[in-house]
């Protein structure tokens, strides 16, 4: 029998959310970079494939990479192929750098990817993500030669921003309808002190919900998914959400190689560089014994009620 790795509260740990670097080359207004602030040496392809061994043996099955910006890695196609055989392999991306590598990380290995897009406006793009001109045109090429690759389903990642994006959910669904892309509108986490962005998710959920012609509840963080006329969106709502937490399966990794049980927390990181897979395999354990989840209680659905405090 397999020998699963759960933690205090039952939850059983079957994927991994690895940060490859701090490194991007857009600077958002809000990213929350994994919840991490760090300098160190970027984990190398041997200490990614070494923890995803490990964890294999104890029923993960699922590995995402994200970061700051995790195709500034040009080893990324070795990550992939280090990696052992798991369920669903899926990246992270602002899509920017996508369209010239899609086939080759298709052919190393990825399953499929999640595009970070938050508006389909030139001037938004810009105003959110600080870049240079013209990079939403390198996003939406990126989205389209992941499709024609068959990264699929291609997963576009949506924040919605309170007076900058509110009014392109529609835009956005009509965008995604009838190909093989899915929706995520996400609510914003309170990082960077770009919390006067934050706009009223649950608020969106009841109205797309109206409209919907049927929905499905997923396991993962009580996510619900929406089906409207041939286009799928799901709400993500992780604050003050404790069946989100209750639910939360993953265990991270840093990008200078250490687990990390909370994206919200940062006092309790395991560095496992430079370990014998013997020693990998209690440190993997004991940072699964040492998991909780941030927002614990029910009453904290309740406005005013038990609200616990972001990081900034
Ligand atoms: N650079 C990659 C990208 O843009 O997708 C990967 C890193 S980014 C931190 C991963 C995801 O986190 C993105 O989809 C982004 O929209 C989301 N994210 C970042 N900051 C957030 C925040 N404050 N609240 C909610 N989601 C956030």
């Amino acid at each position: 029998m397999q020998d699963f790795l759960v933690d205090t509260y039952g939850r059983k740990i079957s994927s991994l959310r690895v940060s490859l670097t701090n490194r991007c080359n857009l600077r958002c207004i809000y990213c929350h970079n994994e919840g991490e602030n760090n300098s160190g040496k970027e984990i190398t392809v041997d200490e990614v494939a070494q923890i995803a061994r490990i964890a294999a043996r104890h029923g993960v099955d699922k590995i995402k990479f994200s970061g700051g910006e995790p195709l500034l890695r040009t080893d990324f196609e070795d990550i992939l192929r280090a990696l052992p055989d798991l369920r669903d392999v899926s990246v992270t991306t602002n899509g920017t750098l996508l369209a010239p590598r899609a086939q080759s990380l298709k052919d190393s290995g990825l399953d499929r990817v999640n595009v970070s897009l938050d508006s389909l406006s030139p001037d938004r793009f810009d105003f959110i993500t600080k870049c240079p001109a013209g990079y939403i045109e390198r996003v939406l090429d990126g989205i389209s030669v992941a499709l024609d690759v068959g990264l699929t389903p291609v997963k576009i990642n949506m924040v919605y921003l309170k007076d900058v994006n509110e009014d392109e959910v529609e835009k956005m669904i009509d965008f995604i309808r009838g190909k093989p892309l899915v929706l995520q509108v996400i609510e914003l986490m309170n990082f960077k002190g770009a919390f006067s962005y934050h706009a009223d998710v649950a608020a969106l959920e009841q109205k797309i919900k109206a409209k919907a012609d049927k929905f499905v509840c997923r396991e993962m963080h009580r996510r619900t998914k929406y089906y409207l006329d041939g286009a799928e969106v799901e709400i993500v709502r992780p604050i003050d959400n404790s069946e989100f937490c209750m639910n939360c399966n993953r265990l991270r990794v840093t990008s200078d190689c250490k687990l990390k049980p909370c994206l919200l927390r940062n006092d309790n990181l395991v560095s496992v560089r430079g370990m014998t897979d013997e020693e990998l395999e209690r440190a993997l354990r004991h940072t699964v014994s040492i998991r909780e989840p941030f927002f614990k209680s029910l009453s904290s659905h309740i406005p005013g009620k038990g609200k616990a405090k972001m990081p900034e």
